[in-house]
């Protein structure tokens, strides 16, 4: 039989599973070691040989190892070792670079893979979902997506969207009941699950029969093998202008070559100068650190509880000018407690914090007894009735499984008395309408011990009112006229204006021929009982997230399904709402157009009442506004607006895993504060990229242009090939590596966010990279000028100045390029990695001039001391010639 045709009692049998307790350790440890783990085979990665010989495929590292290999064959054989050495010390360096990276993003990978709630040793807990073997017993709920092949045990309302697998988009209704029939479609195996589904409604629990490759989808696997695309648009424009500074590099060389020839220079040691300088020059490397610099960004944002899902997102942080953010979880605790509880004008407080079910009930400031007060125990019964949530007790402590909201509710029931596990053995639940933020309403059909049966619903109040025709109003049942509508939503107004979130409760008795197929039959005629108002704290370190992101030019919205006087209470608490802020609500939303919106959504600061469906509008709005927008998302139907979202984010802990499909950042901890450190680390990582490139580009300008204007000006060559190479490999390297790990900038969070269009030599960059660059060139050919026509027989000794000069500047000039204003913004010492990298290059230097094995090979002399001075001098000069002129032209 297969598993589709037995019933589910055959199932567990024949898979060897518990129903109550599940798998115990011993169990999964074995089953995993004869199935493996639950995954789908990957497609094979390079090799590290490969990606190690992907270094020397540039085409002038090529052309340079020809040249080398001509001129060992000319007998130049110290020239040609040294010369490979480097070569090899470079591509070695680009593979852990690359290495590096590309770990990087694996565990990234790992970081944002799916959980399952799983039931092993009599417990419910969370496992990733490559951990679980056959036998396992999952529960799911929607949103979630499917882990492995399951049979159904048990359903809820339960649709699933099974499209990557039958291509069939439209949900399918899944039951517990056998099919009969050997050979069934995919299709049609109602009572079956399968791995990379989705769930979009209702809940369910099903027994694991197939893992890995052994399920339908990795049947499928190979065509499953989607690799996305991760670059980000920086690396693709850097990449362009790449292409174009090799145009320009082999045109300056071919340029310097010939002038070298026409000067009488010999064409072999021109041919060799000018390979070195164009392999110098090119900045090949310059992709491979952007990624390394974004990479390590992204863990440095890891520790600070951002998950990055697509590296673009990095660079698009540093954009972001709004940000869209749910209110509850996200800028508050999202650890409800009920605190008043109204009916028939009412209100009783509710003492106790948290999820401690022990507190009294004051009427008047008087101790009530609930057991004596009929209405109190209705409200209190039916709110902990109609749940989803529990809560579990272990060494005193109290926690929380389910949604908070529903947990406040479970609580206040606690605090007299009433508990859930009692409550579910006098009444049976035979369905379930589960909440959706668009009905904001839960709903359940329960039957007595009498077989009497009744919906009970909670929800937002102001909804409820609506598909309510009676009222309980001091124990009598009265119809639902304005004057109690008025006195109802008088009681909602006043309980939101202390920011509490509120839930109304209320129920219907139904007759033996009433038939409840859908939530909409439900959920209506229903008799109003009362409200519970509990309070959700704002996290302390929000409000001060949202100045500074003020103070950086981001605008923050709150986006809630709360009531709107909820919304601003806490908008205004976190200073979220300016005195002139608009407040909308999701029906007014409703009734705007786009453009409609578009014209006034600059001043709504806080839209409350919306439905998931609303969140897709605002995004649209402010993008046509010309703004890059953050949003935030946990459901299912948030997924569309985080997709549409310039930077998507979802809940780590909330959120479903649609909603974390379709972001790009995850917030481990679900905090709002997170989302400005995100952005920070965002705006630092491009800012850093920034420095690197302006550092790199400079010292390559200086090194062209030094050989440049000295074949102009029909000098010997102030540098030999294996001193471009060194300086290429050294000097330029390390430093650029610590520009990368740079600390932000002190006013970083106070500049406007960067336009997304912006180039890469945008706000004086290109600028800076010329002049620096120029002047590196000329100070360095200057001191080679002094030193040769002092001694024109001693060459060696003037090229050594030269390549000492050519290093100091650019050793001095790395400093710089810390700031976008001058270099006396900065604290020198603040980036232990730059000093690190700038002594270790300075000593490295030194080795190569005073080491005398060293020195035939690099073609240097021991520096005398007092040239020491000219060459500091010089290679000071490009640095603080034009920081001092900045300085000047700030004070004038
Ligand atoms: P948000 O997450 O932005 O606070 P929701 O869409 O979750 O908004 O909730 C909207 C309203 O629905 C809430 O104000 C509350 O009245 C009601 N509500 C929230 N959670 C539940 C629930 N689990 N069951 C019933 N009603 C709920
Ligand atoms: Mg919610």
């Amino acid at each position: 039989m297969k598993w589709h045709e037995m019933r589910s009692d055959e199932v567990m049998d024949s898979i060897n599973t518990d129903g109550d307790s599940g798998l115990t350790s011993k169990e999964v440890q074995k089953r995993t070691q004869k199935f493996g783990l639950n995954e789908l085979k990957e497609a094979d990665r390079p090799s590290a040989i490969i990606i190690f010989l992907s270094q020397f495929k540039d085409f002038m590292v090529l052309v340079l190892l020809a040249a080398t290999l001509i001129s060992g064959l000319l007998g130049e054989y110290i020239d040609a070792i040294a010369i490979i050495a480097i070569v090899v010390v470079n591509g070695v360096l680009g593979f852990f670079q690359e290495r590096k990276a590309e770990r990087s993003l694996e565990a990234l990978k790992e970081l944002s893979a799916p959980q399952v709630n799983v039931l092993r040793n009599g417990q419910w807990e969370k496992i990733l979902s490559k951990e679980l073997v056959p036998g396992d017993i999952v529960k799911f709920s929607s949103g979630d997506r499917i882990g492995a092949d399951m049979r159904l045990l048990d359903t809820k309302s339960l649709e699933v969207e099974e499209s990557a697998l039958t291509g069939e988009s439209l949900p399918v209704q899944k039951s517990t009941q056998p099919i009969a029939g050997e050979e069934v479609g995919l299709g049609d195996l109602t009572n079956m699950v399968f791995m990379g589904t989705l769930i979009t409604r209702g809940s369910g629990i099903g027994v694991v029969i197939g893992t890995g490759m052994n399920t339908a989808m990795g049947q499928i696997a190979d065509l499953l093998q989607n690799a996305e695309t991760m670059e980000t648009p920086l690396q693709r424009r850097l990449e362009q202008l790449g292409k174009i500074l090799i145009v320009v590099a082999l045109a300056l060389t071919v340029l310097v070559v010939g002038i070298g020839v026409i000067q009488g220079h010999d064409l072999y040691n021109m041919f060799l100068a000018g390979v070195s300088l164009a392999v110098a020059a090119i900045p090949e490397g310059l992709p491979a650190i952007v990624t390394v610099a974004l990479s390590l960004g992204v863990q440095r944002m890891i520790k600070q509880k951002s998950i990055v899902r697509k590296l673009p997102a990095v660079e698009t942080l540093g954009c972001a000018s709004v940000i869209c953010s749910d209110k509850t979880g996200t800028m508050t605790q999202n650890k409800m407690t009920v605190t008043h509880i109204w009916s028939g004008d009412k209100v009783w407080n509710v003492s106790g914090t948290g999820y401690h079910p022990h507190g009294e009930f004051l009427y008047d400031d008087q101790q009530v007894d609930v057991n004596n007060t009929r209405t109190l125990q209705q409200i209190l019964t039916f709110g902990s009735l109609c749940n989803s949530a529990s809560i579990i007790e272990s060494e005193g402590q109290y926690r929380l499984d389910g949604d908070p909201t529903d947990g406040a509710l479970v609580v206040s029931a606690m605090k007299a008395g009433i508990k859930r596990e009692t409550l579910q053995k006098n009444f049976e639940v035979v369905d379930e309408f589960p909440f959706d933020s668009t009905r904001k309403m839960m709903s359940v059909v329960v039957k007595d011990k009498s077989g009497n049966r009744f919906v009970v619903t909670k929800g937002a109040p102001d909804v409820l009112l609506g598909v309510s025709s009676n009222i309980l109003w001091n124990e009598r049942q009265e119809v639902l006229n304005s004057k109690y509508e008025g006195k109802v939503k008088h009681a909602i107004e006043s309980l939101a204006s202390q920011a509490l979130r509120t839930i109304a409760v209320a129920f219907k008795p139904l007759k033996s021929t009433d038939k409840i197929n859908s939530s909409f039959e439900a959920e209506k005629d229903l008799v109003f009982i009362g409200l519970q108002g509990m309070i959700d704290p704002p996290r302390p370190e929000v409000k001060q997230a949202v100045k500074e992101c003020r103070d950086a030019g981001i605008k923050t919205v709150m986006i809630t399904g709360d009531h709107v006087i909820t919304a601003k209470a806490i908008a205004k608490q976190l200073n979220i709402l300016p005195h002139n802020g608009k407040v909308m609500e999701g029906k007014e939303l409703s009734n705007l157009s786009v453009d409609e919106l578009e014209t006034i959504v600059d001043d709504v600061y806080v839209f409350a009442r919306v439905s998931p469906e609303h969140k897709l509008k605002i995004v649209k709005a402010l993008q046509n506004r010309g703004h890059i927008v953050a949003m935030t998302g946990d459901g299912v139907n948030d997924a569309p607006a985080i997709k549409a979202a310039d930077i998507g984010i979802s809940m780590g802990i909330t959120g479903t895993d649609v909603a974390k499909e379709a972001s790009s950042l995850v917030l481990v901890d679900d905090n709002f504060a997170t989302i400005k450190s995100a952005i920070k680390e965002g705006r630092n990582i491009y800012e850093n990229i920034r420095k690197f490139i302006r550092y790199l580009l400079a010292s390559n300008v200086g090194e062209i242009l030094v050989m440049l204007f000295a074949m102009i000006l029909a000098l010997p060559l102030p540098l030999v090939p294996i001193q471009i190479l060194w300086v290429n490999l050294v000097t330029d390297g390390l430093p650029a590596m610590a520009l990368g790990l740079d600390q932000p900038e002190g006013d970083l969070m106070r500049r406007k966010p960067r336009h997304p269009k912006e180039g890469v030599f945008a706000r004086g960059l290109g600028w800076k990279v010329i002049s620096r660059g120029f002047l590196i060139g000329i100070v360095t050919l200057a001191a080679f000028m002094i030193v040769y026509y002092r001694n024109p027989d001693d060459l060696a000794y003037a090229q050594t100045i030269a390549f000492a000069t050519l290093v100091m500047a650019q050793l001095i000039h790395v400093f710089d390029c810390r700031s976008e204003k001058s270099i006396f913004e900065r604290n020198p010492f603040g980036n232990l990695y730059l000093i690190g990298a700038v002594i270790s290059s300075i000593l490295l230097m030194m080795v190569v001039i005073y080491y005398p094995p060293l020195q035939p090979i690099f073609h240097t002399l021991p520096i005398l001391a007092r040239d020491w001075l000219l060459i500091l001098g010089m290679s000071a000069i490009p640095t603080f010639l034009l920081a001092g002129s900045l300085l000047t032209r700030k004070s004038a």
